[in-house]
């Protein structure tokens, strides 16, 4: 089983960055883990959200966000367009799948016959 972290969207922010305070730098993040194993993909619900100020190499917390800083925030997150949470199945599972059809559709006959 593989977790890896998809990049759903990032956005540049010109606020003022509540740590060093430069108006350039501050970029949000958000991103969803997606589950991948032999038979399947399953994105997860939970969307991460992280501002990361490029200027002083800071992550900046929701405690330190200012007003602004929120309602850019507010913005961005209507924009993201998470990936769908259901299963989606692999061609191996399918395949595995079309086996045990083709095995039970074989039992079946086979039980006719005698
Ligand atoms: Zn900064």
């Amino acid at each position: 089983m593989q977790i890896t972290k998809h990049n759903l969207h990032t956005a540049q922010l010109t606020n003022n960055c509540p740590t060093c305070f430069a108006n350039q730098g501050l970029e949000f993040t958000f991103s969803q883990e997606e589950t991948e194993t032999k038979y399947y993909t399953k994105a997860g619900s939970r969307i991460f959200e992280s501002l990361y100020c490029h200027s002083c190499n800071n992550t900046i917390y929701p405690v330190n966000w200012t007003d602004d800083i929120e309602r850019v925030y507010q913005y961005n997150k209507k924009l993201v367009n998470p990936k769908n949470t259901t299963i989606r199945l692999k061609t191996s599972a399918y395949l595995l799948l079309l086996l045990f059809v083709v095995l039970v559709a074989t039992g079946l006959l086979l039980a006719m016959n005698y």
